[in-house]
């Protein structure tokens, strides 16, 4: 029944630079989703990492996206102004017992790492050992108390054990996908440093604007599993999923900000025109 609905759709970058083809790309599988069923298109700002994230990469990935042709409605979500909703969210799981404070360093977690005889990886790296799960909950009160800075991690034993059945999704041509959210482990959910996480944010927004359709590159495939155990967890709906292929250079290599992608700005200082850059990005008129 979803599926004739006009879709809410969403393009939501992070400002840790200029926007570059693979970027268009991706709003323009967007934004063409929502215009084409009669929906709706939502842009939001993932700037909750002060570390990376720049103002003025802000207000030129609006400027581009204007400048490449596309609008979008309501006002843009910009998620560091919206701390207090993750707080909130937070409390609910750590109320539940679903989250536990993790004072772990980088160099210990690879230290203990190192020591053990198996490391499995998840999608974000290695999986945490367990270091301050196992810490006596005297310990814990006593280094909480003190004002010692921390991380909270999910308790992913635990929150499997919520689940009441199958967890699934639905991704468009491909029909229903088995989630393996274990994979990810004790999962960061709140950072030391920013007291939220980009799974966190990112299932908690997708809930609150109304977000039906999540078109997003492959690449975030793997994390779906981990978003739809967040979403069960929260009861917050469920959206459909589309991920689409990475726009890739003439060599097949896959366009990054790191492989020096040409930047929508690089384009237009070099004569592109607005309809040749959104062609460029696979999107001819
Ligand atoms: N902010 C993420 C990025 O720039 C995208 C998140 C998403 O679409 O779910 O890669």
């Amino acid at each position: 029944m979803t599926a004739t609905r006009p879709p809410v759709t969403r393009f939501a970058p992070s400002p840790t630079g200029f926007l570059h083809l693979g970027h268009a790309h991706a709003a323009l599988v967007a934004w063409r989703t929502a215009r084409q069923g009669r929906g709706r298109f939502l842009l939001r700002i993932e700037d909750i990492d002060s570390t990376r994230c720049r103002p003025e990469f802000t207000e030129a990935i609006l400027e581009d996206l204007r400048w490449l042709g596309l609008d979008w409605d309501g006002p843009v979500r910009i998620q560091s102004r919206h701390m207090a909703d993750y707080r909130r969210t937070l409390l609910s799981l750590r109320e539940r017992g679903l989250l536990f404070p993790c004072f772990c360093t980088r160099s210990e977690i690879a230290r203990e790492i190192a020591a053990s005889a198996s490391a499995p990886h998840g999608p974000d790296g290695p999986l945490y050992p367990g270091i301050c799960l196992r810490l006596p909950p005297a310990k814990v009160a006593a280094r909480l108390a003190s004002g010692e800075p921390h991380a909270l991690r999910l308790n992913m034993s635990r929150a499997l054990a919520c689940l009441d059945g199958p967890l699934t999704f639905e991704e468009a041509t491909r029909g229903r996908i088995a989630c393996n959210p274990a994979q990810f482990g004790d999962v960061v959910l709140a950072r030391k440093e920013v007291p939220a996480s980009y799974h966190l944010c990112v299932t908690h927004d997708d809930a609150e604007d109304g977000v039906t359709l999540v078109t997003r590159g492959e690449d975030l495939l793997p994390a779906t599993d981990l978003h739809r155990l967040l979403q069960r967890l929260m009861n917050w709906p469920e959206p459909r999923y589309a991920h689409h292929p990475l726009l890739a250079d003439a060599a097949g290599r896959r366009l990054s900000k790191r492989d020096g992608a040409p930047t929508l700005r690089d384009l237009s200082a070099r004569g592109a025109s607005p309809a040749e850059v959104r062609a460029l990005a696979g999107f001819p008129d």
